[in-house]
């Protein structure tokens, strides 16, 4: 048993990691928004390499609103949204948290994209950025 496990909603893909979650952020951008069918997305993440998944996810690949690609990866059958590669940490799994098993744990460390925050979701006490700090 991983420290981090999660599944889609149908259970077909379940994925889990021994490594210790970084950068847990959350994301208001608008890719985010569509692929989620929410408000914002709450994203931990794990090295690829210590990654152990079962099933085999869908991919699809956008230009983010930083304009770099982004392979968003979610089940084919269910559709829920698993996680997303970036160019920009190509070496990250980037989980959603409402996959994981037990979400309970996450401590958020900024909030990024914060233009695109939807009114109704006001901003919490964590740092905020219009884009993505760590990239730009
Ligand atoms: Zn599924
Ligand atoms: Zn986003």
């Amino acid at each position: 048993m991983g420290k981090i496990q999660g599944s889609c909603l149908c259970g077909k893909l379940r994925f889990s990691s021994n490594a210790d979650p970084a950068m847990t952020v959350v994301c208001h951008c608008k890719d985010c928004q569509k692929q989620t069918g929410s408000a914002y997305s709450i994203v931990t993440s794990v090295p690829l390499n210590s990654l152990k998944i079962s099933g085999i996810p869908k991919s699809y690949t956008t230009h983010g609103q930083s304009g770099r690609v982004v392979e968003r990866k979610f089940c084919g059958d269910c559709g829920s949204p698993i996680a997303s590669i970036a160019e920009f940490a190509p070496d990250l799994f980037i989980i959603k948290a409402g996959v994981l098993d037990d979400p309970n744990w996450l401590t958020p460390e900024f909030e990024c994209y914060t233009d695109n925050r939807l009114p109704c979701t006001p901003a919490t006490d964590l740092p905020q950025f219009s884009g993505m700090p760590r990239i730009d």
